[in-house]
């Protein structure tokens, strides 16, 4: 395969900029953007870049050589320091609803896409740097971001994409040299924090927002031209674009976003922030801002504290809060479909329905089950979702442990021992408790036996779906208090580890422990802002 040596040599073919409207104003100044789809804007300059990581996977689609992802001109492209041949910088225009309430116009406060790569495979990469400088998006912030938040913005990108997770991903981390003012938990103890700058790479970056915002001000030709684009670019294999077509389209995101919801669920992820602007029309996760993971199985839990009171966001809302978001973008399409009863049976169809069958599908796989029986599974997935729920139980660690019993003696003998590492305390589970998990593992023994499920094959399958490795937020703030010292190594560290998180590999016990004790109320470990 030919690889690029020098980043002049990237081909790009900018759709979005050349197809679309462009803001007539140019300029950095805040305002207020009508009947375009983005503005130009370059991204500014910054003193002293270094950069902390490359991921090579990331590298490969973009067919960039391993001599130039460390070139000097590499670092001051993606710090936004030059612009290679062919990029044509700019921020999109969209807009969402926040915590259920229409905000109006957002747009790429702090995102400037450089322009879309396409590759010896003739795929389309979309590049964008997040932290790059005030856009005419930025409201009253400042465009950066954090060192803190662009460690775990690559680190989650990249590991979600080996979980088998629909994301955006990550090509780089480059520090930009500077510091940048940031009060964490909104209560006047700010402090200035090193800035830092990802390059995210999707194929398109277009958010329920975009479609959104241009329908709110109730520009239905443009909202008309938007469709039509992402049909013909992101969607070419539905054809033309028709009415019918429109629907076929809207089908297709409630299946995607069906499908990425499934993998949140099973690999224990809480985005923390499913605003509509947060959602990507391909189905991918995208703004890696205040998210978790699962640790204690509960699903009130939300690690972000702007949403601690209500928890609209928590990992249990997660499934029907993007049913809320999809009932949002087929109100933006509304004018283009006219049909009520068309978009709501399609949500019902592709997004409830489906998701209901592939939570079921994922679920059944997850025990190491062949499929999903109604009659013996409800009950069976039910049961244990409250059993999860009675003591503290570590999500992860619950389903490799279950996978280590061995289901192939007589039931009497089986060691549920293995199970104890799994538990926050696990001196104190109760007489009712070791009743009610006992009552479920009798029905999943049988469950097993009806189903004639081979010991060899359950584990094997089990330990496909079920990670050993995932972004522990506890893992991640160790790497990012290393790299605020100036030490990265843990961060090159995290990626090598959840390149294969189902893997499991004797060397990395560390990484696939619960929650530490003190990482019980420790900032950024068990909660975090949306302050990045
Ligand atoms: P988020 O909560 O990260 O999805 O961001 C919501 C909106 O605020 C988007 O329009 C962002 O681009 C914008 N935004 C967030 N942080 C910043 C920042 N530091 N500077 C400028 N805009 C920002
Ligand atoms: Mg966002």
């Amino acid at each position: 395969m030919k690889k690029i040596h020098k980043l002049d040599d990237l081909t790009f073919d900018n759709r979005f900029v050349e197809q679309l409207p462009a803001d007539s104003e140019v300029g950095n100044a805040c305002r207020q953007v009508i009947g375009a789809c983005y503005s130009h804007v370059k991204p500014t300059p910054v003193q002293d870049p270094k950069t902390i990581i490359v991921a090579r996977e990331v590298a490969d689609l973009l067919d960039l050589s391993d001599d130039v992802c460390i070139s000097e001109e590499f670092t001051h492209i993606f710090a936004g320091n030059r612009l290679a041949k062919g990029m044509q910088p700019y921020a999109m225009c969209y807009g969402g609803h926040q915590f259920g309430q229409w905000a109006g116009q957002l747009g790429d406060g702090r995102a400037i896409n450089l322009g879309e790569a396409v590759n010896t495979k003739n795929e389309h990469w979309a590049l964008q740097l997040k932290g790059a400088g005030k856009t005419p998006y930025s409201r009253q912030s400042d465009g950066l971001a954090v060192l803190r938040s662009s460690v775990r913005e690559f680190i989650c990108s990249e590991a979600m994409y080996h979980l088998g997770v629909p994301t955006t991903r990550a090509l780089s981390l480059v520090l930009t040299g500077e510091k940048v003012w940031r009060d964490m938990f909104y209560d006047g103890n700010g402090a200035y924090e090193s800035g830092a700058i990802v390059c995210r790479v999707a194929p398109s970056f277009t958010r329920f927002g975009n479609f959104q915002i241009v329908s709110a001000r109730g520009d239905v030709p443009l909202l008309k031209q938007l469709v039509d684009f992402t049909i013909r670019t992101d969607f070419p294999e539905l054809g033309d674009p028709s009415e019918e077509v429109y629907l076929n389209w809207f089908s297709q995101v409630c299946l995607l976003t069906a499908q990425m919801v499934v993998h949140w669920q099973r690999v224990g992820f809480v985005h923390g922030v499913m605003n509509t602007d947060n959602m990507s029309i391909f189905g991918l996760t995208i703004d890696y801002g205040p998210y978790g993971w699962l640790e204690d199985f509960d699903l009130k839990w939300t690690p972000n504290t702007t949403d601690s009171e209500l928890k609209r966001y928590c990992f249990g809302n997660q499934p029907k809060i993007a049913f809320w978001n999809l009932a949002q973008l087929a109100n933006a399409i509304y004018p283009l479909i006219g049909n009520v009863n068309a978009l709501q049976s399609t949500l019902n169809e592709n997004y409830s329905q489906h998701f209901q069958q592939g939570w079921q599908s994922m679920m059944v796989e997850k025990l190491g089950l062949p499929d999903f029986q109604a009659d013996t599974d409800d009950d069976l997935l039910s049961e244990l979702t409250h059993l999860l729920q009675l003591t503290q139980t570590d999500m992860t660690l619950f389903y490799r442990q279950l996978a280590k019993v061995d289901f192939s003696v007589e039931f009497e003998a089986l060691d549920f021992s293995l199970l104890d590492e799994a538990y926050y305390t696990p001196d104190s589970l109760n007489h009712q408790y070791k009743k009610i998990r006992l009552a479920w593992l009798e029905k999943y023994y049988s469950r097993l036996r009806d189903a004639r499920v081979n010991e060899v094959d359950r584990i094997s399958r089990m330990n496909a779906v079920n990670p050993l490795y995932v972004p522990r937020n506890y893992l991640l703030q160790n790497a990012i208090d290393d790299a605020n010292k100036g030490h990265y190594e843990e961060i090159h560290q995290l990626l090598e580890v959840f390149r294969t998180p189902y893997q499991e590999n004797s060397q990395w016990e560390k990484y696939s422990q619960k929650r530490p004790a003190w990482a019980n109320e420790k900032a950024g470990c068990s909660m975090l802002s949306c302050s990045s």
